[in-house]
């Protein structure tokens, strides 16, 4: 079989722009696929980078990426509405169709665009038109002549030969002014011309990319004219299903959101068949050929037995040795076990032993081959089994298991492509069978390693989903900082812990409190597996300042704070970083104060005392007069002990105006500590 592989398929400029982005974009969203790929989209969303919908599910702060097929002009705006990271991933051919429309849309034109209405990329670029139609080569263009102006544009991945036909019909409508715009990619162009050509020169053409892309539909649409054997394939797995023996040239071409790993492994696919059967062939041809040869399994019967090894007749004209440690597996050996007579299998190791001139024989390897065959019954429905990978072969890995030959195509190695293959030589696989061959003939197994791995992953998901619950304690790897937050690896998957959650102060950067590299242990805040999203918690580990503080100072006690802020009713103290307690108005002086003004402002340094404290509210009450000795009471003082001993009448409970400007003598102790305090004031004022 010939493979001809496309000279142009695969990813193109600007897809490859996008994935790029996304890939170093840590946790993200991206407004739609990314690419019209099920492979890189599920590839992106382990990454974190989840696909959405709306910009609704997106938070404040998250960050967005607009794909390559660009977005209408109110999601930008929408976007700075919501507080949302914006990363403009659309490809500079798209953007240059937004600038051609919108400004004809400003110059009064009609915008007719030529491709599919629910393509994302022509929903985006109707968003930058004020009036625009969506038509293809079927479309009744009689409705278009309601306008005098039109300026035509085409979706980037729309058909040649169907946008020479629109334009062809609408030049001979009577539009007062036609502007017409190519603004078919050129990539697009160049693969549709590559797949005409190929398609022309094979018998099967293998189009590989997703049902959902819309430039691989078109492949297969122009492949279909020309070639009676075209297979769209999704990814390797398809071709399991396929018989593409009977054809003797295959011609394999690839949409542009096809990823160059997924067109690698379908062509590592077909070229490692068609190796297998190659090389088994040589293989028998060589064995017919050649009598004796390293490797090969002969009968023979012992002759004798001695300290270094048993001589066996093996029924030609030369005699073969079995050296004493190639008897048993184990290494044990008595030559009393092995007497004239006894027939053995064996396997040549060496055409002639320099010291007798015999083959060298080994029988332990033969029992190591049966072993190995009892293995291969074990693995029959899909048990993981262990093998060295001995070489590298076209197209994959080849290995032995007893009288089997495994094969591991290149893509079965792990997920992902493998450029490589050598560094696995000699590494021990962790394999399952795909296909295992008993033929008499050939004793083959084609096995993957990366299903093994993949069912590990699933297994590892699951169980990490399981356990991952809001309020639960994990602890986690710093793995890189954002000036968001910090990306933390539990278990391998990444979760991100916002810098609003790593200290109960105000930091300004995370490394403020993370270091990268070291490990700490985070509340689970909050899980969502659909969007693989996991929130952690650092600071809600951590004491909160204000038990600390309260713990410092005990309700009686008295320290210093500073004014930070001033409220109708009060002051707030700060006493410690983040820790903040209220001085009632009430609070401020012994004597009556209107205005807290009068007495702090917001900067000042003062002595306060605790006068209560609600840890779960997370409240302190200060008192500043509480602090400062009450001039006024002891002022009174020797009066009232005058009158005790003079008069003996009990002190003044109601306030009595003496002096206007004395304020602090019209309040004796009792009222000044009444919280109706105003109240009695006011009407102390009225009495009087
Ligand atoms: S096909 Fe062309 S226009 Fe579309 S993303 Fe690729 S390079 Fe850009």
């Amino acid at each position: 079989m010939k493979l001809i592989l496309a000279k142009e398929c695969g990813f193109c400029f600007g897809v490859r722009n996008a994935v790029k982005i996304a890939e170093n974009a840590g946790h993200a969203y991206t407004y739609g696929q990314i690419i019209h790929n099920e492979y890189v989209t599920e590839n992106l969303r382990r990454k974190g980078v989840i696909p959405i919908e709306t910009l609704e599910t997106a938070s404040f702060g998250d960050t967005v990426i607009l794909r390559s097929h660009g977005a209408p002009r109110s999601v930008y705006e929408e976007a700075k509405v919501r507080g949302l990271r914006l990363i403009d991933a659309t490809c500079p051919f798209v953007k240059k169709i937004h600038g051609i429309v919108a400004k004809a849309s400003e110059q009064g034109y009609h915008v007719v665009i030529a491709g599919k209405a629910s393509h994302p990329e022509v929903v985006g670029i109707q968003g930058w038109c004020k009036e625009s139609s969506v038509i293809d080569e079927h479309s009744d263009l009689r409705p278009l002549l309601a306008f005098d102006k039109v300026c035509v544009v085409s979706q980037t991945t729309f058909a040649v030969e169907k946008f020479s036909v629109i334009i062809k019909k609408i030049v001979k409508l009577p539009f007062k002014t036609v502007e017409i715009f190519n603004t078919i990619c050129y990539t697009t162009i160049e693969r549709q011309t590559e797949a005409e050509r190929l398609s022309k020169e094979c018998d099967a053409v293998l189009i590989v990319g997703s049902k959902t892309s819309s430039n691989t539909n078109k492949l297969f649409a122009i492949c279909t004219e020309n070639c009676a054997n075209c297979y769209h394939v999704q990814s390797v797995s398809d071709l399991e299903n396929l018989n593409l023996r009977p054809f003797a040239v295959v011609g394999i071409t690839a949409g542009a959101s096809t990823p160059s790993e997924l067109i690698m492994e379908v062509k590592e696919y077909m070229q490692q068949f068609d190796e297998v059967q190659d090389k088994d062939f040589i293989d028998a041809v060589e064995e017919s050929l050649t009598k004796y040869r390293e490797g090969k399994r002969v009968k023979g019967t012992v002759i004798s037995a001695n300290e270094k090894g048993i001589q066996l007749n093996i029924g030609g004209k030369k005699d073969g040795l079995i050296p004493k440690d190639e008897v048993n597996v184990d290494g044990s050996y008595d030559p009393a076990d092995f007497s004239a007579g006894i027939e053995l299998e064996t396997i040549i190791i060496a055409t002639q032993d320099p010291e007798s001139g015999c083959l060298l024989l080994s029988k332990k390897r033969v029992d190591q081959i049966k072993e190995g065959d009892k293995i291969v019954e074990t693995i029959r429905d899909g048990a993981v089994f262990e093998m060295v990978a001995d070489k590298v072969t076209k197209g994959g890995l080849l290995g032995k298991l007893g009288t089997y030959t495994v094969f591991i195509p290149a893509s079965q190695i792990r997920e992902g492509f493998v450029k490589d293959l050598k560094q696995y030589v000699g590494k021990k696989l962790r394999l399952t069978a795909l296909e295992i061959e008993d033929d008499e003939k050939r004793h083959k197994i084609v096995a993957s390693q990366r299903k093994v791995l993949e069912a590990e992953r699933k297994e590892r998901e699951d169980i990490f989903w399981a356990n991952v619950q809001p309020n639960v304690i994990v602890n986690g790897k710093v793995k890189r900082v954002t000036n968001f937050g910090a990306f933390v690896s539990v278990d391998g998957f990444d979760c991100l812990a916002h810098i609003v959650d790593l200290s109960w102060n105000h930091i300004k950067k995370v490394e403020d409190v993370l270091t990268i590299g070291e490990s700490y242990d985070f509340l689970v805040l909050s899980v969502d597996r659909e969007k693989g999203r996991v929130s952690l918690g650092y600071k809600q580990l951590q004491p909160h300042p204000f038990v600390k503080c309260i713990e410092e100072h005990p309700v009686g006690s008295i320290c210093h704070g500073k004014v930070v802020s001033i409220v109708p009713f009060g002051a707030f103290v700060e006493l410690a970083p983040g820790v903040e307690g209220l001085v009632h108005v009430s609070e401020a002086a012994h004597s009556f104060v209107k205005n807290i003004n009068e007495i702090v402002k917001v900067g000042d340094e003062v002595d306060v005392m605790i006068l209560a404290a609600d840890e779960a509210a997370r409240k302190i009450t200060l008192s500043i007069k509480a602090c400062t000795p009450d001039e006024n009471k002891d002022a009174e003082k020797p009066q009232a002990d005058t009158e005790a001993k003079t008069d003996k009448k009990p002190r003044r409970s109601k306030p009595v105006k003496q002096d206007s400007n004395d304020a602090d003598s019209q309040w004796n102790e009792d009222i000044v500590n009444n919280p109706f305090a105003d109240l009695l004031k006011d009407l102390g004022e009225d009495n009087n």
